[in-house]
Parts: structure tokens; sequence; C-alpha cells
């Protein structure tokens, strides 16, 4: 779709897709990443403090949307210092110190060099949780509400490109069932690149940069805008369908009147209260 893509408008609206266009992240966590920690780690007995703690470090603080296996190894190494020895924690260290990839398939590369039970462990703990994120009911994945609205207003002036580090077929099914895609011009999702790199692709196709804004809801969407020196709009982690209607009734006029400059930092500054009020306690 990247290679076909052809610029229609000189104004270009790149969204994210879990967590910001897509109600799909906390469900996600509350359902399958959490609960599957306590199950294949053995944490029954702290499971309320953990989970409490797994979703707000991956859901409503500055390490949100982190990496899985990043969260797997900060939630063990709590365990390890607070309750009970987690033998092998030095393997997981060292592994995401110097892995290429944080995902299955370089774990079970490095688990074909060096074997390690609790990297099998956690290899075992993702696999669930791709299993239970698959039994979620796909008509409970949907866009916070006004998305779809505010889409069809910027499609009227503006490309939309989203812009996800999520696998390819997952954001084609959940835009395509709930209607969004028909206002999309291209997805780059994460076999395209980082968001940074796909940004840095799309402006190749000749937006001037103060054209360009990005959408997102975590601070990885936030440091893909800043690299690429376009705009930055935050959909806050809880007030998400508040911070649509407002992009859709304040800012984006603004973006396209050239004028969401002024307001840049507010919206930099809210974005990190919203997230800095839950972390690291
Ligand atoms: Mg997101």
């Amino acid at each position: 779709m990247l290679e076909n893509f052809r610029r229609k408008h000189d104004y270009l609206v790149c969204i994210d897709s879990d967590g910001c266009a897509m109600d799909t992240m906390n469900i996600k966590h509350f359902r399958a990443f959490g609960p599957q920690m306590i199950k294949v780690f053995g944490l029954e007995e702290w499971q309320d403090e953990l989970l409490e703690r797994w979703n707000r470090e991956n859901l409503f603080s500055f390490t949100r949307g982190m990496n899985r296996f990043l969260g797997c190894f900060s939630l063990l190494s709590y365990v390890h210092e607070t309750y009970r020895e987690i033998p092998g924690l030095a393997d997981m260290q060292d592994w995401i110190e110097n892995a290429t990839s944080l995902s299955n398939a370089g774990l079970k590369q490095r688990l074909a060099e060096a074997p390690s039970e609790l990297l099998e462990k956690a290899l075992e703990w993702s696999n669930a949780v791709n299993k239970a994120v698959g039994e979620i009911p796909e008509e409970e994945n949907v866009p916070f509400p006004g998305v779809l609205e505010t889409l069809q207003k910027i499609h009227e002036v503006a490309d939309i490109a989203i812009v996800s580090s999520a696998n390819p077929e997952a954001v084609h099914e959940e835009w395509t069932r709930t209607g969004l895609m028909p206002y999309v011009d291209v997805v780059c999702a994460q076999n395209v690149g980082t968001k940074a790199q796909s940004i840095g692709y799309l402006l190749e196709h000749g937006y001037d940069k103060a054209k360009v804004i990005k959408i997102g809801d975590a601070p990885g969407d936030q440091d893909a805008a800043e690299q690429n020196h376009v705009f930055y709009y935050p959909i806050l982690a809880g007030d998400e369908a508040a911070c649509w209607k407002a992009f859709d009734e304040v800012y984006f006029d603004r973006f396209m009147a050239g004028t969401y400059g002024e307001v840049q930092e507010e919206m930099q500054k809210r974005f990190n209260d919203n997230l800095s009020r839950h972390s690291d306690s």
C-alpha cells in the first residue's frame, strides 16, 4: 500500500491505532497481558497488587505502550525484589539488553542458542497472551466515540495515514470491520518500520512538515513526531473521547489554519501531566 500511495492533499494526518483511534488497549491488558502474567508465572498470592502495577506501568504512566517483554521483565524484577526470588532473571535481562528483536521470533532464536527456563516461561506467557487477545470478541474492539466522524471531516481536506506498531492484519481487520478504512489513504503498520520511520517515508511524498500532524496516545507517538519535526496531538489515556471531540471541533481547524504551533507546547504539557500523575510510585 505504501508503494502505491500518492499524495492527494497538502496536509497529512497520521493516526495511531491501539489506544488512540481504537479502544483496544485497556481490554488487552485487563484481560490478557496482566492475568496471564499471574497465571503463567504463578503469582496468584500478590495478584491484586501486581495487576494494578501491570496496568499502571503499561497503560497509565510514561512506560505506556512499552514492548511486552520489557513489561514482563519489569514486573518480574519487582516481584524478585519485593516478594520472592525469580530464578533466571539475569538471563532475561541479558536477552533484553542484547536482543535485536524483542518478539516471539527473537525469543525462540535466543532459546535455541541458550536454553533458559525463565525465558521458556516468557515465551509461554507471550503465546498465552496472543491466544487470550484472540479470544476477545471482535465487537468489543471498537473505535473511541467520535473517531469515525472526525476521520470523515479530516478526509475531505487532508490525507490520512495509519501509523501504528501493531501487526498489519489486525489493523486492517479492525479498521475495515468498524467502517474507518474508507477514510484511510495509507497504512503504515509494524511491517513498514517504526513509527518514526513510517512518518519519514510519508514525508518523502512531498509534504511540508508544518502540514503534518501525528495523533497518538503513547510516548512512542510523541517521539516519532518529534524525530520528524511534525506536530503531535495527544489522545489522553482515560479521556479519549473528549480529546477526539476537541480535535474535531478546535484543533484540526487550527492545524489547517497554520496556528496549531501556538498550542503545541500546551498539548505536550497535557500529555506529560496525564502520564506523570501515575508514574513511578
Ligand atoms: Mg497507541
